[in-house]
């Protein structure tokens, strides 16, 4: 239901909550966020209101400078904790948050299965991390591709069919964020040496005004260095953000 991203120099994890907080309005069963710190994802959700996450989150000193954090309206799966976002593959080195519903879930769901993969959720989320994670080990053994991530996250994305929003991070990508439009709206925020992304502009504004709508079909890299923005075929489209002219 709302998605939030932070990749840049500030600890991610109060940027994550504050910009979930914003997107509240939407509505909401659970609420969860990752965050990547010294080459492990740590991935803490809750059912609930975010208050329950925040509470969990609270004893936790978490310096990590990269996560996404999701609020949920279960489509498929039950309103529980192991449904709540992000969803992990199964080493838990990727980890993924989805707004939407992807349609062909269930023949996904079965190929992995037939590949041995285990499921620890009931949403059509998760085929999406076991996906991104197959793809990422062909790319690594290929070791063509610029960026192994982007290429994993880019295929796994040709195999769903839906509408939907994805953001994902990679414990061994850790300056990259990727995040992907399909018939449900994605914003990127740049910020100096710092990007955000969102479901929706509220939860980026208070930190950037300088905001690049994605258009259906499209997919960005984020790195600490900048944004990227290509279309599904891999093709590197030319995009510039724009300035928001919100009267404060
Ligand atoms: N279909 C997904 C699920 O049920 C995402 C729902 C949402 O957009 O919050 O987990």
């Amino acid at each position: 239901c709302g998605i939030v991203g932070y990749i840049g120099t500030q600890a991610a994890t109060e940027i994550l909550l504050s910009g979930l907080e914003k997107l509240e309005y939407r509505g909401y069963d659970s609420a969860g966020i990752a965050t990547i710190l010294e080459g492990d994802i740590n991935c803490v959700r809750a059912k609930g209101k975010l208050h329950n996450l925040r509470s969990k989150l609270e004893s936790i000193e978490n310096p990590a400078q990269i996560g996404i954090g999701h609020t949920r309206w279960a489509t498929h799966g039950k309103p529980e904790e192991y449904n709540a976002h992000p969803h992990m593959d199964t080493p838990n080195r990727v980890a993924v948050v989805q707004n939407g519903i992807v349609e062909n879930y269930r023949e996904l769901r079965e190929e992995l299965k037939s590949f041995g993969v285990e499921f620890r959720s009931e949403t059509d989320t998760e085929v999406i991390p076991h996906l991104i994670s197959r793809f990422l080990q062909e790319e690594i053994a290929l070791g063509e591709a610029y960026s192994p991530f982007f290429e994993a996250v880019r295929k796994a994305v040709g195999q769903l069919n839906g509408a939907f929003a994805i953001a994902a991070v990679s414990a061994d990508f850790p300056d990259e964020l990727i995040v992907v439009r399909q018939q449900a709206p994605l914003v990127i925020g740049f910020g100096q040496g710092e990007f955000f992304c969102a479901s929706d502009t509220p939860a980026i504004v208070s930190y950037t005004r300088a905001v690049l709508p994605l258009d259906n079909g499209e997919i960005a890299r984020l790195t600490p260095l900048g944004v990227e923005v290509y279309d599904f075929t891999g093709k590197r489209l030319k995009k510039q953000p724009r300035l928001l002219n919100l009267s404060p």
